[in-house]
Order: structure tokens, then sequence, then C-alpha cells
């Protein structure tokens, strides 16, 4: 068993870590005040190979694991959330390209993913009426020789309005031909497609510089050669590509966590009452040991599902036990963080607000809570 970085994954969390304090942390409140997509952030991002961390050097990624990737986000995600996700998104479709695309797709998407050209890239699986049960999805792609034709909308989608290249996914057969989840397809639609309109940004509780937005397909047409995988095989590259997505949001909420433990802790050692700085009180003491405690046992969950998926092991249970233990964590310890603070906790003075609201959303997206325990049940049951 082995603890230890490896040089590449040290070196990624020290460059994750040092453009994160430097350069993001200044800006992090004013993106989330003014809802500011950090677009000029994820270029830089994109310079340095953060943007397609486990995609291949032979495709423009950084070739670095997904560890590396998962360490990445822990870094950018504790200083900025709303940058963390969608360095996440774009993380994951590069991977989804990489892995299921044609050798035309890979070339065609991955480096502009990975070099910022694409700006970012967008997920796009949920609807109005079918997120946790996506096999309810009512968007069609229909057959015309040529071209596809998408018809539809999706709904939630993180960097709607920016990204370069989307990853949708389309009912290719009827629900009577192919019920459910089997009768699903994966394209891949550049952003600015004609027949495709990015909608009003939703007005969220928190991560407000990201961007997430409904997409109208109207009568959209792309080419044949955008069909990402096998026909009617599009539901098992949305499970592949959210395996991985969740250890990028277990890292965000380690992220999130990990700000609020060391904000609280030097909140705690400034902070007086009844002329004793408040960390001396047992109160503050437990509070600051469960959070520790609870997100390095995130962090160990994490990590180990990101070392089994480098090495091409199962790692489906191992990332949805990291999301499920490691989101709820970070909100149980951003919450801790805001009554540490007492009254400053709950103002825009101090991050912990900030953390709170943050922390919130990774327990519902890539999956909810819920869906993560049916993942991990059934897992079980079948074994
Ligand atoms: C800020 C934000 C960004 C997002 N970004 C994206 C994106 O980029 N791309 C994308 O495709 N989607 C995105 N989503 C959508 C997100 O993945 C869905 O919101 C999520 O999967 C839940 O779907 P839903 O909202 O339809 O809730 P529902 O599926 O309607 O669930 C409602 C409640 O019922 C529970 N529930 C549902 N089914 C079960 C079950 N079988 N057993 C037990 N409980 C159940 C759920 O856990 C939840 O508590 C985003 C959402 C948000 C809020």
């Amino acid at each position: 068993m082995e603890f230890e970085l490896n040089e590449t994954q040290s070196m990624v969390q020290r460059a994750a870590r040092d453009f994160a304090t430097r350069v993001i942390r200044p800006q992090a409140a004013e993106i989330d005040r003014s809802e500011r997509f950090p677009r000029e952030i994820l270029a830089e991002l994109a310079g340095l190979g953060l943007l397609a961390v486990n995609v291949p050097e032979s495709l423009g990624g950084a070739g670095a694991g997904a560890v590396a990737y998962a360490l990445a986000m822990q870094e950018i995600s504790a200083v900025c959330a709303s940058t963390a996700v969608a360095m996440a998104v774009t993380n994951m479709v590069g991977e989804v390209i990489a892995t299921f695309g044609t050798d035309t797709q890979k070339v065609e998407h991955c480096p502009r993913l990975a070099d910022g050209t694409h700006t970012v890239g967008a997920f796009a699986l949920s609807e109005t009426g079918a997120g946790s049960d996506p096999g309810g999805m009512v968007t069609t792609a229909r057959d015309e020789g040529d071209a596809w034709v998408l018809d539809g909308s999706k709904q939630w989608i993180t960097s709607a309005a920016y990204a370069g290249v989307f990853v949708v996914w389309a009912r290719t057969a009827s629900q009577a031909e192919r019920p459910g989840t089997r009768g699903i397809s994966c394209f891949l639609v550049p952003g600015g497609t004609p027949g495709l309109t990015v909608g009003k940004a939703e007005d969220k509780m928190g991560i407000r510089g990201s961007n997430t937005a409904p997409l109208a397909f109207d009568a959209c047409r792309i080419p044949k050669a955008a069909l990402l995988g096998d026909l009617h095989g599009g539901f098992k590259i949305a499970m592949m590509a959210l395996d991985g997505g969740r250890i990028g949001i277990s890292s965000q909420a380690i992220g999130i966590a990990r700000a609020c433990l060391e904000e609280s802790l030097s909140y705690a050692k400034d902070r007086r009452a009844f002329d004793r700085p408040i960390a001396d009180y047992q109160a503050i003491q437990w509070k600051l040991a469960d959070m520790k405690t609870e997100l390095d046992a995130a962090n160990l969950l994490a990590l180990r599902a990101a070392w089994l998926k480098e090495r091409g092991l199962p790692f489906s249970r191992e990332a949805s036990m990291a999301k499920v233990f490691a989101t709820e964590a970070a909100n149980r310890i951003a919450n801790h963080a805001v009554q540490i603070h007492g009254g400053y906790g709950y103002i825009r003075e101090f991050a912990a607000e900030r953390h709170l609201r943050d922390a919130r959303v990774t327990t519902i997206y890539e999956g909810t809570s819920e869906i993560q325990r049916v993942v991990i049940a059934r897992s079980l049951l079948s074994g």
C-alpha cells in the first residue's frame, strides 16, 4: 500500500495550488457576487494543462492520470467552486471523447478542449423531466440519411453559454421500440450550431460564477459523423462518464471542505470570547476534530476511487461511495465552519457562507446522494 504521491501528481498539485492561491483566490468572492463566468481563469487553467489532466498527451492533454486530476480539482475547488465545476465538466467531456470518439472526433475536439480553444466543454444529459432517471428523456435524434436532426430540450447544463462543444444524449428509438435507457445515443454538437439555443441562466444558491442554463434543439442538424460511440449505446457512455465525474465532484467537495477547515482553524485561534480564543473551548475543538476526520476519510475514499480508475480496475461503486460521503461531509463541515465563525459566518465578509452555499449542490449534481446509495447497494446485492 502506497500513500505517497508520485512526482507527476505532486507537480500537478503544486501547480494547481500555486495558481489557485495567487490568481483565483483574490477574485473568488467577486466571481460569486457578480455571477461572473471565470473565462480568463479557465484560459489560464488550459495553459497549465488542467482542463485535460487525464486526457492522453497524444491528444493534447496532460496525461497525468486520475489521481492527479482529483488533486487538481481539490486545489481549484478550495478557492473557487464555480471555476472548479467548469474545469470538472471540461475534463469529463475530454475524457469521454478520448475514450469513445472516432479518431476524427478525438483529433477535432480533445486538443481544443485541452488548450482552451473550445473555452469549455458541456455535458447535456438532464432534461426537465429526466434527471435521476435519464431513461425518461424525450429529446430525439432523427436519422435523415445524411444527417441527424435533434429536437427537444435539456436542463441544468453547466457552462452552456460558453461551451465550444456539447456531448448531448437523445433518443434514437421510441420507448415502444427500445424502452428506457436502451434507445439513447450520444452526439457531439459544436456550440453555435444552427437550431441549438442556449436559454436564460439559472439564478442559483451557490456556484454562482458557474453558468447553468437550458438548451433547446429545434431541427438542429448535425452530420452523421457526430454520433459518439455506438447507436443506442449512449447510456453506457453516460454512466461511464459519470463514474469518473463523481470522483471530480468528490474532489470539489473535499476542496470546499478543506477551505472551511483551514479558515475555521485560523478564525478560532484569533477570535476571543470570555477573555480566551474560542479555540480553547472544547465545543469548538470537537467541531474541528470532526471536520478534519471527515475530511481525511473523504479524501481517502476519493483517492482510492481515482487510484482504481487509473489502474483500469472497476471503480464505479468506490466512486459513488466517495461522492456520497465527501459531498455530505462537505455540507456538515461547511455548516460547522459557519457556526465557528458565529455571526461573521453569516455575512459575505468571510468565505464561510459562500462555501456553505457552494457545497450544497454537490449532493445533487452528477447523481444525487440517493442515487449514489442505489448504485452502492445494487453493487453489494449483485455481488
Ligand atoms: C447547478 C447544477 C448543475 C448541473 N449541471 C448539469 C450538467 O452539466 N449536465 C447535466 O446533464 N445535468 C446537470 N445537472 C442536473 C443534475 O444532475 C440533476 O439535477 C440531478 O441528477 C437530479 O435530477 P433532478 O433534478 O431531475 O431530480 P429528480 O431526479 O427529480 O430527483 C428528485 C429527488 O428524488 C430523489 N430520487 C429520484 N429517484 C430516486 C430513486 N430511484 N430512489 C431514491 N430517490 C430518488 C432524488 O435523489 C432527489 O432527492 C445540474 C444540476 C444543477 C443543480
